[in-house]
């Protein structure tokens, strides 16, 4: 299989201070050639994260739809390209909550960060309720049907799936590996329909939510997992760490 992809998000964290865990973190991912690893800081670090490290992927955790013009605040993806980041994160949980985003926002979010030439991290996943009631894979199913792009060029370098269901971010509670796996596969299932066999083997998938050293290598053995988003875990270069050495 190919390698896999552990990401860090550390979400609304980070000042200059912890650049000393971003460079630890690439300094050890510079032995670990077997992962590929990356870590997407708050846009006020992504330029000094960028100048700090060698070997990591760094991105953003969003970025607005179309040109840069008069909107106050935001963060268009071609001036976070221009600050260093790579790829960006779309449509985690936290931003469809915190801000409203649908899936048409972020389809035009990802249509946008391509564009600039990112990679995007596409993020879905179901409530708790949404998976009691069994309809986990479907509800994860429209969320990525109405907002992954039409058409797709060079996938592996375009894009990534996270999957995160939003009753395992930041609560110590993961999917069992057979959940997962159903999840996956039901995903790449959509992925083959969309875009075909070819271009939906080039795109990985990750698992996101709760991850850390301890659990890592169950979560990601599965064939069908490429990789973790992680959150709460990727802070510290030692917690993070642990999670790279693991899968
Ligand atoms: P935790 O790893 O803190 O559960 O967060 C997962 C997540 O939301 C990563 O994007």
């Amino acid at each position: 299989a190919d390698r896999p992809y552990i990401v860090g998000n550390w979400k609304m964290n980070g000042t200059r201070a912890m650049l000393s865990e971003a460079r630890a973190i690439d300094r050890t991912s510079q032995r670990v050639m077997k992962v590929e690893v990356a870590l997407a800081p708050p846009f006020t670090l992504i330029h000094a994260v960028h100048r700090e490290v060698e070997q990591i992927g760094v991105g953003a955790q969003d970025v607005s739809p179309g040109a840069d013009g008069a909107h106050t605040g935001d963060i268009s993806a071609s001036m976070a390209a221009d600050a260093g980041a790579k790829f960006a994160i779309l449509g985690h949980s936290e931003r469809r909550q915190d801000h409203g985003e649908t899936n048409a926002l972020i389809k035009s979010k990802v249509e946008s960060a391509i564009e600039a030439g990112m990679r995007v991290i596409l993020c879905c996943g179901e409530t708790e309720e949404t998976r009691d009631e069994g309809k986990a894979e479907s509800f994860v199913a429209r969320q990525l049907k109405s907002s992954l792009p039409e058409t797709l060029d060079n996938a592996d370098e375009v894009l990534t799936i996270a999957y995160e269901p939003i009753w395992a971010i930041g609560t110590g509670r993961t999917p069992t590996v057979d959940d997962i796996g159903a999840m996956h596969r039901s995903i790449k299932a959509l992925l083959v329909d969309l875009y075909g066999e070819e271009m939906a083997d080039q795109v990985r998938i990750l698992y996101g939510g709760s991850v850390n050293a301890d659990n890592a290598k169950e979560l990601l053995a599965a064939d069908e997992v490429g990789g973790a988003l992680v959150g709460g875990a990727s802070l510290t270069a030692e917690s993070f760490l642990g999670i790279v050495l693991a899968a």
